[in-house]
């Protein structure tokens, strides 16, 4: 551990290991395998990077992130230490003379995407050099239950098998679903492995979540960044044509805003920024393809325009804010069109083109579940940040020794709480009378006693649960969302979904049932023009 605490300085010019480093770090070095699973932010890259410093022979670390790989080993070259990087981004001349210089010793660290590992050179080449560590980065890449399944990910077991000497493993991932961590180790081929959890709470950071129409949206978003001027946060849009939009808008308005997204050319996203991280625009609006390897310690805010398709997705953006550990504010605003849109995205099937039928399959199953999550998110009346960490597996209490932060916009008392029971009770039993065959808005429709045609045709008005419900339209779809999302109902899949049963539907009827949903106060929606 001395020779690490030298490499940590040396090298890196750090004074002393954040926790977990010290743990893991330890454990590679006395020949342990060892999980990793920590927040972003909190340095997974030493974990392996001092080990591969102080360890003889050459440590290989795979990364499904081609396009950052080389920004990595820049990075370690810039502090002296001997890495680099085989990937399809090199000509078959450049990877030769990286193989053959790997093989004279000339590195300490070499980054390798997961599809190599399956190459028979590259086999051959590493059974003859020393390997005295490999490394896992991002290694929920292997469960297909994670947002981001690599088939690649699963032949790493076999690699690591097929050498002639094991060495110890090292995976290392931010995503820690129970579900995800039980699959890294085992996929993996894990032995034993030592495992560090840190905590994923990020104290400084505020959460909101608001309901709102795109014309409130917009509204919101100007008044919100007037209670914020002068400080610099992130709008994240789902769309391209929103990040033009709300952008061009927010300009007109005399912000001093930048855009990015992938639709624009390198130079202008470049450019962009570096406007940002200068300060010259401190308000981005940009969708998610800004904020990867960006480091910038002074946002104070991010807003989400849209809701994101997961949980992961949303704490990893929102995440960006307030990375000096001073307050800083998360805000997510939603409507019910951005559920449709993320449905939409999930039943497509451009996501999916590179993907077999029945990877596809997979990966669509576990969008779901991560979309249902994050609806949930949306709707509950609890805790806001003790639903992101028990949703990250973090059951432990916060600062303040109470399972409520009081420091979210559901612990602060932002919004009403309306009791629906009867109105919930009602769609669980339309359901349970229709035989799960029908969309959302024919139960609605029915419960409320519509005359419409769909309703007539149907002979639905001799139903038990016919006319009553007197609620709007909007709030008796928004109580099946919800009922939905807490197991009561199922969405079925497909691009039109129907409404089932769910597995918790029984309660429903049982006399202490009670369901309610929450709504904003009337005196926080924006008002109508400026803020
Ligand atoms: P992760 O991969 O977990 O997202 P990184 O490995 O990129 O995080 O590290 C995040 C930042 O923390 C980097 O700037 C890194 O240099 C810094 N860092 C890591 N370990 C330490 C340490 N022990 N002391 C101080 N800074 C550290
Ligand atoms: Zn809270």
């Amino acid at each position: 551990m001395d020779a690490a605490r030298e490499a940590l300085s040396t090298y890196f010019g750090y004074e002393a290991f954040r926790q977990g480093q010290e743990v893991l770090i330890g454990a590679v070095l006395s020949g342990r395998d060892a999980l990793g699973i920590m927040p972003t932010g909190a340095g997974k890259s030493l974990c392996y990077q001092i080990p591969g410093i102080v360890l003889p022979g050459l440590a290989l670390v795979v990364s499904p992130l081609v396009s950052l790989m080389k920004d990595q080993v820049n990075a370690l070259i810039d502090a002296g230490v001997r890495g680099s990087f085989l990937n399809s981004t090199l000509t078959p001349g450049q990877q030769r003379t990286v193989l053959a210089r790997a093989e004279a010793g000339t590195y300490k660290i070499m980054y390798v995407a997961p599809e190599r590992l399956a190459d028979p050179l590259f086999r051959e080449f590493a059974s003859r050099v020393e390997i005295p560590l490999i490394a896992v980065d991002e290694a929920h890449c292997v469960s297909q239950w994670g947002q981001d399944f690599r088939p690649a990910y699963t032949g790493i077991a076999d690699f690591i098998e097929s050498l002639p000497k094991r060495p110890p493993v090292i995976a290392l991932t931010a995503t820690a679903t129970d579900k995800v961590r039980r699959d890294v180790s085992a996929l993996l081929g894990l032995r034993n492995p030592e495992c560090v959890v840190t905590g994923y709470d990020r104290a400084n950071l505020k959460f909101g979540v608001e309901k709102l129409n795109p014309k409130q949206k917009r509204t919101r978003i100007a008044q919100f960044i007037a209670a914020h001027s002068g400080d610099s946060g992130i709008v994240y849009c789902s769309t391209r044509k929103d990040v033009d939009g709300l952008s061009g808008w927010l300009a007109a308005e005399g912000l001093p805003v930048a855009r990015y997204h992938a639709g624009m050319n390198k130079a202008e996203r470049d450019d962009a920024q570096e406007r940002f991280i200068n300060d010259d625009a401190p308000i981005m609006v940009a969708t998610n393809a800004f904020g990867m390897g960006i480091d910038k310690s002074n946002v104070r805010w991010v807003v989400h325009y849209n809701m994101p398709k997961s949980l992961e997705a949303y704490y990893q953006e929102a995440g960006r804010a307030g990375r000096d550990g001073e307050p800083s504010e998360c805000l997510l605003l939603w409507c019910d069109g951005d559920v449709s849109t993320c449905r939409f995205f999930i039943e497509g099937d451009s996501e999916y083109a590179t993907q077999q039928p029945e990877e596809a399959e997979i990966a669509r199953a576990a969008q779901r579940r991560m979309l249902e999550a994050m609806v949930g998110y949306c709707h509950t009346t609890g805790c806001l940040r003790r639903y992101i960490l028990n949703y990250f597996g973090d059951q432990t209490p916060f600062g303040n020794g109470s399972t409520e932060c009081g420091n979210c916009s559901n612990c602060l008392g932002e919004f009403e709480s309306i009791d629906v029971t009867d109105t919930a009770r009602a769609c669980v039993k339309c359901v349970r009378e229709l035989g799960g065959a029908f969309g959302k808005t024919l139960v609605a429709d029915i419960v409320r006693g519509s005359k419409s045609q769909r309703v007539l045709e149907g002979n639905f008005e001799t139903l038990d649960s016919y006319d009553t419900v007197s609620d709007s339209i909007s709030q008796v779809k928004e109580v099946i969302e919800l009922l939905a999302s807490e197991g009561f109902l199922q969405v079925s899949e497909g691009k039109f979904p129907t409404v089932g049963l769910g597995e918790r539907s029984h309660e429903a009827f049982m006399e202490d049932f009670t369901f309610s949903i929450k709504q904003m106060k009337k005196s926080t929606l924006p008002k109508k023009g400026k803020a």
